[in-house]
């Protein structure tokens, strides 16, 4: 339930409505904006009775909330949600789109120390690579587990990138966080609700893809669980979903960008190489983010994408990113002058 309170409210009404709340066994949430007080009630099971709060004369309107997940709505918390990452860094908001790239696995310290170089370089400040691989078939490549985690370790300490790795269940949270800036709950355990609820434990943010077959209302109310555990700084992330079609990967549902940044205050990424499985398309997919208003895009980039031990068929060599980060970096400029957000 949402309470919105007339603006001639005082600080004595608005102490009055925490304590009804609190005395019905509720948690008020104080929901901050420039034009209007409002205070939102969690902790509720079901329908929660306005009526202790029909003679307050200074509620305005009583909202009764029915979506599964509150706290990551724009009702809740109007103002777009700025993640923070170390070194200035920034996603969401106003912020520069961010473009995150590095292979999907974390193949040996060569490889990734090679990939984050040229991340540098070229001026991406953050470097994704996978160290436990949720892999379909168990004779594929499982990835380097424990020893990619301290080569991504080692890797941000001498070239200063920010560094992104996918947690699969919550035992591998508390190693994780300490050794990168950034962890990422897969689309396969988007509702992994053990893991959302350590990852949400977690003091550094958070990607969440949404699951392969997952609605919006379900992805949101993944989010709402890292949210709810103390964790504030979730990045969504959309890498297509499965449909008839076969000819890519997945479908790239580019329409949930603009819908999702309507119904949550949280930022929005776009994954074009898991969205289409196809190298010939990222670059016209990841461009296509911009323009429909996501807040960043997460790119498979390897040095050699011919020998990779996973998602080759999808990732950009390095001239390729270049080329595209030049173009995102382009068309970003238009976009904020002239077009549609
Ligand atoms: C990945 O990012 O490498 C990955 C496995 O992505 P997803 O969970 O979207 O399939
Ligand atoms: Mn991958």
């Amino acid at each position: 339930m949402l309470i919105v309170l007339h603006n001639w409210a005082t600080d004595k009404d608005v102490e009055l409505v925490k304590k009804t709340i609190t005395s019905l066994g509720l948690k008020p949430v104080a929901i901050p904006g420039a034009e209007r007080t409002a205070i939102g009630i969690i902790g509720n099971q079901g329908w929660v009775d306005d009526a202790p709060f029909r003679a307050v004369k200074a509620i305005m309107e009583i909202i009764h909330v029915t979506k599964p997940y509150k706290l990551v709505s724009r009702d809740f918390h109007p103002a777009d949600t700025v993640v923070k990452l170390p070194g200035n860094v920034r996603v969401g908001g106003r912020s520069p789109f961010l473009v995150i790239g590095g292979p999907c696995a974390i193949e040996g310290r060569e490889q990734i120390f090679r990939t984050a170089r040229f991340l540098k370089k070229i001026g991406v400040r953050v470097l994704r690579a996978g160290a436990y691989k949720p892999r379909t078939s168990p004779h594929s490549f499982q990835g380097m587990r424990e020893e990619g985690l301290e080569i991504l370790d080692a890797v941000r300490k001498e070239t200063g990138m920010l560094v992104v790795t996918e947690v699969m269940s919550p035992e591998q949270v508390g190693l994780a966080a300490e050794k990168v800036d950034i962890l990422q709950v897969g689309a396969r355990n988007m509702q992994n609700f053990d893991l959302l609820t350590e990852v949400g434990r977690a003091r550094i943010p958070v990607v969440l893809k949404r699951g392969l077959a997952a609605t919006v209302e379900e992805w949101l109310a993944s989010a709402e669980y890292i949210v709810l555990g103390g964790n504030r700084d979730v990045i969504l992330c959309e890498r297509g979903i499965r449909t008839f079609e076969t000819s890519t990967r997945n479908t790239a549902d580019l329409a949930v960008i603009p819908l999702v940044k309507s119904l949550s205050h949280l930022p929005v990424i776009f994954d074009p190489s898991h969205a289409t499985g196809k190298r010939s398309l990222v670059p016209h997919m990841a461009l296509a983010s911009v323009v429909v208003g996501a807040n960043g895009v997460m790119v498979e980039v390897h040095p050699d994408p011919e020998h990779a031990l996973s998602d080759g068929p999808q990732s950009l060599h390095f001239k390729e990113f270049e080329a595209l980060y030049k173009r995102i970096r382009g068309l970003e400029g238009f976009v904020k002058k002239s077009c549609c957000n």
